[in-house]
């Protein structure tokens, strides 16, 4: 940041009195810009959870990572809630509708500055399509999930825990909530 956002003049880079952080300060209006982590949203939308369980990826058209299969998900918007923002991603990505199952996972990515949420969720139809942020847009069986080519480590967990809990769910095991923390060094589940 090197203009306020309020008075258009340039901030520094200072600890506040009564802080501990580093913050943009206006040193002409004295506004504080905070700056704090953005939430990412998803989805993991499962079709049939017998034998023939799969899951939808897409491809990313788009830079982080271009070319890599992701679970759908992205910034989560302003006046929408969580479960809003993965509905409307899964749309916009995978113009696939779901309907809404619990919460999945949480994971803290503190060294990028997010933390990103998955829901469980239920694919209603086979109508899916590419979205402008897509390549292509594929159904996965958990053999066929391609490990090597996923692009965040955030989705490869998710994708882990999830086949593992559907696994258990077949038994009778309800569902779990998982959360991690993704340091700088973790790439992929073991
Ligand atoms: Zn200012």
């Amino acid at each position: 940041m090197k203009y306020c956002s309020d008075c258009a003049q340039p901030v520094s880079l200072r600890i506040p009195p009564d802080d501990t952080r580093e913050r943009y300060v206006c040193e002409h209006c004295g506004v504080v810009h905070y700056q704090n982590p953005k939430m990412v949203i998803g989805s993991i939308p499962l079709w049939d959870e017998g034998a023939h369980a799969q899951v939808l990826l897409c491809r990313r058209a788009i830079e982080p990572r271009h070319g890599y299969w992701t679970l759908p998900a992205g910034f989560m918007e302003n006046n929408e809630t969580t479960a809003q923002a993965a509905q409307r991603e899964t749309w916009e990505e995978a113009g696939a509708r779901i309907e809404m199952q619990s919460l999945f996972t949480l994971l803290n990515v503190p060294h990028v500055h997010q933390v990103h949420l998955f829901y469980r969720a239920r694919l209603l139809d086979l109508d899916f399509a590419a979205g402008v942020e897509s390549l292509e847009v594929k159904l996965f069986s958990e053999e066929e999930i391609p490990w090597n080519d996923i692009a965040f480590p955030t989705v490869s967990h998710t994708l882990k825990f999830f086949f593992a809990d559907l696994a258990a769910s077949r038994k009778g095991s309800d569902f779990g909530f998982h959360t991690l923390d993704i340091t700088k060094s973790m790439r992929k589940p073991d």
